[in-house]
């Protein structure tokens, strides 16, 4: 049957940074577990593979945090070889022999869990709260994937049939599948895809983001270490257009779970497409252009609060950030006046300082294409706020978070993956249109909701063309288990991580007939 609910499952805790102490010790642990020569080598076979090292540096400092060295062509068909044969034992060892390990990976992870908060903020330019929720929500992914298997992938499902027939409906892996994923989340994602295709019972080829190679290393040691077989699961880093690129075309793969931009799902989307092998899955979580609406029975402290979260926390570098306010036009004047208080509150900086709320954008190309398109707002007049700019380091890529005023809702075409956040008015008495002109982007991600009217919220909730709806709440930091999560259209194929459905995408369905 469907796992839609265990109670006796639980989310990890992860920790209350309110409480005294608690930050400096967590502090003192990261210090005392960082590396100072972390190298993330291709690992085919359970074996580390050679090559020229490159530098992976600190978004925020620019110093070396460790090295990578890119998996070449022969090493992907190594890994693709190795991971074919050993697919079909994997499977057939069952969801509970498989459910062991990826929960054991789960208490190892919240053992080192130092470890991995280190290489969040130093690789991936995470805050400490940010950091938290990352290896939280990694634990969380395991775990959930873990007793998902051990629900549906170890006994058949008995169906109905005459007298003197059996019929059993099992579901087992497809094969070999390649998993991809993003920097914004690069230990949480990057687990996610992995432990979803290995749970189901599929070999998997990992390649994680050029820029975070770090943290998705010591996460694919920890599997091995929890006794996946080096030959079910393989490490891949490298470049979108080199690895990734040679791992889509492959002819021997089965499916491909992707994270990341909304363009680069269709070149994999065309890549699957053109080859010689079977029709292959594309599970892809792409981008957003958010929009939260807001009505003028909205309370605007919290408006403010929900909205300044949304769009700023990770430096807006979340696919769920809001990017458009839409503000009802009767109270748009204290709204965004609220808004432009609290972002002035914003700390920007190092993120390794614990009083700092947003911190650096990804790379040095990111950084320039944010700040150029903040910059031609500026010059046509439509930055209406701005957080301060201090003691920001030297050499790390920032933009202090800005609000940029719109004529109309629709004026905002594409995902600007940074801290900006749009804000457009709307008319009373023209919400219809309003929701028909947010679908109309295209994009389904999240939608965020604020209105005292329940009637208004399950109006909004019924018809947004999004796969997430939040209200009267922030609308980032979706919860395994509780808020599956996952978009439409432009946004994503879905099924939803961290959902009831997911696993079911990674596997085969067989069905046995019996006379007896
Ligand atoms: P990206 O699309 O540039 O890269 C994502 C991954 O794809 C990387 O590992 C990259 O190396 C790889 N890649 C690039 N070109 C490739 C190719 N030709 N063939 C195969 N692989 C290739 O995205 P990004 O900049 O890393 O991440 C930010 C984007 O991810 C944003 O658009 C964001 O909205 C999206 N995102 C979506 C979700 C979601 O759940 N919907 C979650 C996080 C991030």
């Amino acid at each position: 049957g469907l796992t839609l609910f265990d109670p006796a499952r639980r989310n990890s805790r992860g920790y209350d940074l309110g409480e005294p102490g608690v930050p400096e010790a967590l502090t003192a642990a990261i210090a005392k577990a960082r590396q100072s020569n972390h190298i993330a080598a291709p690992i085919v076979g359970g074996v580390t593979q050679g090559g020229a090292a490159e530098p992976v540096r600190n978004p925020a400092t620019g110093a070396v945090v460790g090295q990578v060295i890119e998996a070449d062509r022969a090493t992907v068909d190594a890994a693709v070889a190795a991971a074919r044969k050993a697919q079909d034992d994997w499977s057939l060892a069952g969801g509970s022999f498989r459910a062991d390990r990826l929960e054991r990976a789960a208490d190892l992870l919240e053992e080192r869990d130092a470890l991995f908060l280190g290489l969040a903020i130093d690789e991936a330019g995470k805050t400490l709260v940010d950091a938290v929720a990352e290896v939280r929500e990694a634990v969380d992914f395991l775990r959930y994937y873990a007793a998902q298997a051990r629900a549906d992938f170890t006994y058949p499902v008995v169906l109905p049939g005459p007298t003197g027939e059996r019929n059993e409906l099992i579901l087992e892996g497809k094969g070999v599948f390649v998993a991809i994923s993003p920097w914004n989340f690069p230990l949480a994602i990057f687990l996610g895809q992995v432990s979803a295709a290995l749970a189901a019972g599929n070999s998997v080829l990992a390649k994680p983001a050029e820029q975070t190679p770090l943290i998705a290393h010591a996460a694919v040691e920890l599997l091995l270490e929890a006794g996946v077989p080096g030959d079910v699961l393989h490490y891949l880093p490298g470049r979108g257009e080199t690895v990734g690129a040679a791992l889509t075309g492959h002819d021997d793969i089965i499916g491909v779970a992707f994270t990341g931009s909304t363009e680069v799902a269709r070149m994999i989307n065309r890549s699957l497409a053109g080859r010689d092998g079977p029709i292959a899955t594309l599970i892809a979580e792409t981008g957003g252009a958010n929009a939260m609406i807001v009505d003028s029975t909205a309370l605007p402290e919290q408006v403010a609060r929900d909205a300044v979260a949304s769009a700023f926390q990770s430096a807006g570098q979340r696919c769920s950030a809001l990017r458009l306010l839409c503000v009802q036009e009767d109270v748009a004047d204290t709204m965004i006046a609220m808004v432009a208080g609290a972002m002035a509150e914003l700390n920007v900086g190092d993120p390794a300082i614990l009083s700092t709320d947003v911190g650096p954008i990804i790379d040095a190309e990111a950084q320039a294409n944010i700040a150029a398109y903040v910059a031609e707002a500026r010059a046509a007049g439509r930055v209406i706020a701005e957080a301060a700019r201090t003691n920001l380091p030297a050499d790390g890529h920032f933009v202090p978070p800005v609000l940029i005023r719109l004529d109309h809702v629709t004026d905002l075409k594409r995902e600007i993956f940074g801290p900006v956040l749009h804000v457009a008015t709307w008319k009373g008495g023209e919400l219809d249109q309003l929701i028909d002109a947010i679908n109309a982007s295209g994009y389904g991600l999240t939608l965020g909701v604020h209105t005292r009217i329940d009637g208004v919220a399950a109006h909004i909730a019924a018809r947004a063309q999004v796969g997430n709806v939040y209200v009267n709440r922030n609308q980032i930091g979706a919860i395994v288990g509780s808020q599956p999560f996952g978009g439409r259209g432009l946004s994503g194929t879905g099924p939803k991580a961290g959902g009831p459905h997911y696993l079911h995408r990674f596997a085969e369905e067989k069905s046995i007939s019996t006379d007896i």
